[in-house]
């Protein structure tokens, strides 16, 4: 049986200095590998690792 990792949502911060998006907060989707860090992002704007990642704050009442 393969199990399908599933994909945590985070929020990624890019802490690049001089970066278009420093500091701006990114939500997306992650797969966790097999060797540290867990979670690894690399921001799409300056292709450098971002390791400012957090959980999704859980403060979601929008159930409409
Ligand atoms: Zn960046």
């Amino acid at each position: 049986m393969n199990e399908e990792p599933t994909p945590v949502m985070l929020v990624a911060t890019c802490r690049t200095s001089g970066c278009s998006i420093e500091g701006l907060s990114i939500t997306a989707p992650y797969y966790p590998n097999a060797t540290e860090p867990t979670y690894r992002a690399v921001c799409g704007e300056c292709m450098q690792t971002i390791t400012d990642l957090s959980p999704i704050p859980d403060d979601d009442e929008g159930n409409e």
